[in-house]
């Protein structure tokens, strides 16, 4: 009613408007207008109001703006509860103290929700340290509950002989086919948890129409059963004795075990794909790190990669990686593969506010690199998590509030094309 009176006494002030055509103006808006109330903005997936508990060994600092050099408001300390408001671009949510309502900006990474059950998940539980066995215990799991909607399927085996695990979320003979790896570093297993617990959501959707997912939620399940052992297996010591030798790692023991990126043959995946892998001058030694072995696919790993993703026409492949909260996107000089990767990776953007970094160079043989570089299959690496690897149980929360739309959104990518 308020805007057909201010309506009315515009047309009066304009003084053009005769007295019976005024009330017919009004007799119209009043059957048009009553049921247009201005809808509600439907809130973005990374928005949340859940509440959270902040789980830190000290206080934290809460910032007037997302930026660590931004005026401090005051510090939360552990086991203070705040509503997370939605997440920043980088590593920041927008939080409210309850006990205060005061709001600010803190560090993702340590506030962990109070509830898990907020998740809805029943399958997957969040935990701090998701093994190689939990990850196959999960994947039977799903495979059993959902028995028309995914399948399993083997890409190979590791060095060590574990499974390359693959479900399959969606018809094999679908149109489109889109494939998820995580863990290839094997700190980041964090990822294998997450992309699991995406196959979960996705299945409970429904999957996707005319979407087939491929999900390797741990390309790397030797290096993540090494990273998770408390003393050095046999099997590395001597990686483990050249490390300290030459200065690659200060660090001793579980602490070592706990850097551990490569698969048990001390090479680093993600620089043994044929991608500019010449240009790779790290070192020249199986590491815990960065090796990138004798000749490009020379790991088990590496090649039944290589070989399933030449198994399926695939739409676009996603690599999880942490830490960093950010899309990478770009790879080579081909620039219709560049731009479908950014436009995907835009699509991505839109569910997890992660920001896009274009390549600067520097980084090479990864799995996302040879991908794009040699199959032109658009790709995006997503970097999970606010602190270095491996994530602490609490990242798991904002991992799960920035990426569980993430595969709808590639799907009515993919769908669009
Ligand atoms: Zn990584």
């Amino acid at each position: 009613m308020r805007q057909i009176a201010i309506l009315l006494f515009i047309l009066l002030m304009a003084g053009c408007t005769p007295q019976t055509q005024r009330v017919d103006i009004m007799a119209d808006d009043e059957q048009a207008a009553a049921p247009a109330p201005t809808p509600e903005p439907t809130p973005a997936p990374y928005v949340t109001e859940d509440i959270f508990v902040v789980e830190a060994e000290e206080a934290i600092n809460l910032r007037a703006k997302s930026s660590s050099s931004s005026e401090l408001l005051d510090t939360l300390k552990p086991g203070d509860r705040v509503r997370v408001l939605g997440y920043q671009s980088q590593r920041f949510a927008k939080v409210r103290r309850l006990s205060d309502n005061l709001e600010g900006y803190a560090i993702a990474g340590y506030l962990k929700a109070e509830d898990y059950g907020a998740f809805g998940l029943t399958v997957v539980q969040p935990v701090a340290l998701y093994s190689y066995e939990q990850m196959m215990a999960d994947l039977a799991a799903l495979a059993g509950a959902y028995p028309g909607l995914c399948t399993l399927e083997s890409a190979g085996t590791s060095a060590e002989g574990r499974e390359l695990q693959v479900l399959l979320v969606g018809d094999a003979a679908s149109r489109h086919h889109v494939f998820v790896q995580a863990a290839i570093h094997a700190r980041e297993h964090m990822t294998a948890l997450l992309t699991t617990a995406m196959a979960e959501r996705l299945l409970q959707q429904g999957g996707a129409a005319d979407v087939c997912f491929h999900i390797l939620p741990m390309a790397n399940p030797d290096g993540v059963t090494i990273q998770q052992n408390e003393t050095i297996p046999a099997g590395i010591a001597g990686i483990y004795t050249n490390d300290g030798v030459k200065g690659l790692s200060v660090e001793t023991g579980a602490l070592y075990l706990e850097q551990w990126q490569a698969n048990a043959n001390g090479v680093d995946l993600n620089r043994n794909f044929d991608a500019m892998w010449d240009k790779i001058n790290t070192t020249a030694d199986a590491s815990f790190m960065n090796y990138r072995g004798a000749a490009p696919g020379s790991e088990p790993e590496t090649k039944a990669m290589v070989a399933y993703t030449e198994r399926y026409a695939f739409d676009a492949t996603l690599s999880y990686h942490a830490t960093g909260s950010a899309i990478y996107w770009e790879f080579g000089q081909d620039t219709a593969v560049n731009a479908a990767s950014l436009s995907m990776a835009e699509a991505i953007k839109g569910v997890s506010a992660y920001e896009l970094i274009g390549d600067k160079g520097g980084s090479y043989g990864g799995y996302k690199d040879w991908a794009m570089l040699q199959k032109k299959i658009p790709s995006v690496t997503i970097e999970v998590g606010t602190r270095p690897a491996p994530l602490m149980e609490a990242e798991f929360s904002n991992l799960w509030f920035r990426n569980r739309d993430v595969l709808q959104a590639v799907a009515a990518w993919v769908q669009g094309r």
